[in-house]
């Protein structure tokens, strides 16, 4: 029967939802869906009110998958060519030997491509899974055609030999296909990352700032109609540049920058001008590296032109750990008190990171992910309490890519006790954030055939600029002004799963197994 399919069969499992609030036309999936929140208030004599609310939401998700351009910002670094290298040995299916065996390629790493969500039970109350990236139609990482900017003239060939990232056997069978890919010239600005990285420009542009700015748009149009592309998204994963100070009539307005960038203003960074190009273009960008791109004059930017942003720095790693850690230690009534984090890595990341002002960068955004969870326990925390976090990042050349990272937290616990768990992590860093940039491209991509109507509403509108849902993939996650921070990476991802949901008329999901309880 049809429940044994789901049962075997749940790789591969297509469905329709069977629902008066949900319509498929031939191009859209319509889902009426009632959105239901807890409204807390408190009177003037200190009496709180507590009171459901339910708001009716419409969605508009078009079905039809676009031709999509990937066009990375330091294409030539060893994440640009990790993802190049693995993108095309998936597509070819490229097998390779190590002294383990016969290797094939898949997508671990990537929420989308690897992971499942539970779509409901089966006739026997059993949970069926599907893959994360059937619950909507999405964009697979295959069909990305791919492209970018370096300031580094290595092709693709020599760049992913550089990073030492990939199996020998491997690079051997993909060198021919990715010697063809060559970095587009980019934009160095040499204050804005490590001096020691001045060896690597030898492919940049020259002129002012406008020019550079006009010559990145005409890249993205000439790469969208080279290859025919419906849509094109552009991520930042070139190296971590210094943050760009914040100063009234340069970059705290759109109109502001914009007059900056023709005026050749110094403190208007590499990142923020592709960040304009980009949303001049309507193509969404999105920010790998931890510095403040995003200025309040590129924010106001995107909400003008209505194209979606996201950002900042990849959550790989050490922070993810801590989003998962943290969160379970807070919930389950422990005080973490000091949290220390030490970092050792040998590649060029490391390089850059090894000058004071690109560290500071990195250590601002690992540094602000427990805030949330602790500001929500205030039987374990004071108003404005924290645990001590020191971050710690160091170059070691001999581990390469092979970054170590070494965690201790400190906790205390029942009665005056203390408990200290210490982690150490190693694994190459860009087999990390390589599956990372693959979902921040898919789901973004997905939230531009995304669009919502309440009844407040005239039409169907675009979300939100900056894109939150974007979180789980983000170490210091950037959201719309006044939006709560989530960092807690269970939340993040359920977040995701259950806007998704709802895109299919679906409730969310929430784990109570009730049918299971009774007698
Ligand atoms: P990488 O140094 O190997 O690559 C960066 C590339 O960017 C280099 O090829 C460099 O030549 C190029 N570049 C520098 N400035 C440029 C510019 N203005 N325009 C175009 N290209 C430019 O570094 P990576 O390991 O690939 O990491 C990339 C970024 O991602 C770093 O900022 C890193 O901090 C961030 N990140 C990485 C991870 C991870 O796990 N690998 C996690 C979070 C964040």
């Amino acid at each position: 029967g049809s429940d044994d399919q789901v049962a075997a069969g749940t790789a591969s499992l297509k469905f329709k939802v069977n629902s008066d609030n949900v319509r498929y036309t031939d191009d859209h999936i319509l889902a009426e869906y009632t959105y239901q929140n807890t409204r807390v208030t408190q009177d003037a004599r200190g009496n709180v009110q507590v009171t459901p609310t339910d708001t009716v939401y419409h969605f508009k998700t078009d079905a039809r998958l676009p031709k999509v351009g990937l066009m990375m910002v330091g294409w030539g670094g060893n994440n640009g060519s990790t993802l190049t290298a693995s993108i095309v040995a998936n597509r070819r299916n490229v097998q390779w030997r190590t002294k383990e065996g016969v290797r094939t390629p898949n997508y671990y790493g990537s929420l989308v491509q690897a992971s499942t969500l539970k779509l409901g039970v089966d006739a026997q109350g059993q949970d069926v899974f599907i893959p994360f990236r059937d619950i909507l139609p999405m964009v697979h990482p295959n069909d990305l055609v791919l492209g970018g900017w370096d300031i580094n003239a290595a092709n693709l060939a020599e760049a992913m030999e550089r990073a030492q990232v990939l199996d020998y056997d491997l690079q051997r069978q993909l060198r021919d296909e990715l010697s063809a890919y060559k970095p587009l010239p980019s934009i160095y600005y040499p204050d804005f990352i490590a001096a020691n990285q001045s060896d690597r420009a030898n492919n940049v542009l020259a002129g002012t700032k406008a020019e550079n700015l006009a010559q990145i748009r005409a890249d993205i149009r000439e790469f969208r109609e080279k290859h025919a592309l419906d849509r094109v998204i552009v991520v930042w994963t070139a190296n971590t540049e210094r943050f760009a100070s914040i100063l009234p009539e340069v970059n705290d307005t759109a109109d502001h920058l914009l007059r900056a960038v023709e005026a050749g203003h110094e403190e208007i960074a590499p990142s923020t001008v592709f960040a304009i190009a980009s949303i001049l273009e309507g193509v969404p960008f999105i920010n790998g590296s931890p510095q403040n791109t995003f200025v309040p004059g590129v924010v106001e930017l995107a909400e003008r032109h209505r194209v979606y942003i996201g950002g900042d720095d990849f959550k790989s790693g050490q922070t993810k750990v801590k989003s998962v850690l943290v969160d379970f230690l807070v919930n389950a009534g422990i005080k973490p008190i000091g949290i220390t984090s030490y970092n050792h890595l040998g590649n060029n990341d490391g390089k850059n990171l090894s000058a004071p002002q690109q560290f500071r960068s990195k250590e601002i955004s690992k540094s602000n992910v427990v805030d949330d969870m602790v500001a929500a326990n205030s039987i374990l925390y004071r108003k404005n309490e924290h645990p001590d976090h020191v971050v710690v990042i160091k170059y070691v050349p001999a581990v390469g890519d092979s970054k170590r990272a070494l965690d201790e937290y400190v906790s205390e616990i029942f009665m005056g006790g203390r408990n200290t768990i210490s982690l150490y992590n190693t694994c190459e860093d860009s087999l990390l954030a390589s599956p990372l940039i693959i979902d921040l491209v898919v789901i973004t991509e997905l939230m531009t055939r995304i669009q919502y109507r309440t009844q407040d509403m005239d039409a169907y509108a675009p979300f939100h600029s900056v894109l939150s849902i974007l979180s789980y993939m983000l170490k210091a996650p950037m959201v719309p002004e006044g939006t709560p921070v989530v960092n807690a990476l269970s939340k993040q991802r359920t977040a995701m799963e259950n806007v998704f949901r709802a895109c299919i008329g679906l409730p969310p999901q929430n784990d109570m197994l009730l049918e299971h309880k009774a007698f």
